[in-house]
């Protein structure tokens, strides 16, 4: 469509649906962006962060420092690089875009998730949502990684492989379970798909996801890459939980 004419469209689409936040509908100057309000909640996870899993660190440290369960066992994948924090804030608009066909909010948080992880953009050479299983895929009718995935890979421009990972079990969902009932929930509930297994030998491969909790999901898709040949796995998520350190 010709600029002009996507103007003009913007303008009166704002006229009859005047931009709202996407969060609370408060009116906003733009489509597709919050209110300052609901802007000020929303904390970014910034530098300084340990090197491997991003987790933030309270003082000023060297670049490349690493955190205590880092030091202690370091991770199968290379770097994990997440958004913003998984709080009071943000949880509500991750659940409603989760579960609640909120998929306006797509654009916002694939931004986020495009500065979150500039530096694995250089390496990747695919990117991979985590998968749903296919009931709850046929449940809920999107699959939120996906989503996220499919606006990156437009923006980065690499290509982007939805189905290259599969859940090839139906896991009880993750909300009460603990970081060792997790870890024993998604061990050997993924597998790559057979057509593949070639194309990922030596790849580097960037992994989406939308919440990051125990890194549980994540490490159990990292060793299915790896175990397959993949060179080096990352890890993009939008959000994070962050409990102290222990
Ligand atoms: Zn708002
Ligand atoms: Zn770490």
């Amino acid at each position: 469509m010709p600029l002009f004419a996507k103007k003009t469209g913007r303008k009166i689409l704002d006229f009859i649906l005047p931009p709202q936040c996407i969060n609370c509908s408060t009116r906003v100057l733009q489509q597709g962006g919050l209110c300052a309000d609901c802007w000020e909640k929303i904390s970014f996870i910034s530098k300084p962060f340990c090197f491997f899993c991003s987790f933030p660190f309270n003082i000023q440290i060297e670049d490349e420092s690493v955190c205590g369960p880092c030091a202690r066992k370091r991770p199968l994948f290379t770097r994990a690089r997440t958004a913003i924090y998984y709080n009071e804030a943000s949880k509500p608009m991750i659940l409603r875009f989760k579960h609640a066909d909120a998929l306006h909010i797509t654009p916002l948080f694939a931004e986020w998730l495009y500065q979150a992880g500039q530096d694995l953009f250089q390496q990747a050479e695919y990117l991979v949502p985590i998968p749903l299983h296919w009931s709850r895929l046929v449940y809920r009718g999107y699959n939120q990684a996906a989503l996220l995935s499919h606006k990156l890979s437009k923006k980065a421009k690499i290509p982007h492989l939805p189905d290259l990972l599969e859940r090839n079990r139906r896991t009880p969902s993750q909300g009460d379970l603990t970081a060792k009932e997790r870890e024993k929930n998604v061990s050997n509930a993924f597998k790559l798909k057979e057509k593949y297994k070639q194309l990922i030998r030596n790849k580097h491969i960037l992994l989406i996801d939308d919440v990051f909790t125990s890194g549980a999901t994540v490490r159990a898709c990292t060793k299915v890459l790896k175990k397959s040949g993949a060179k080096q796995v990352d890890i993009l998520t939008l959000a994070r939980v962050i409990k102290p350190e222990i």
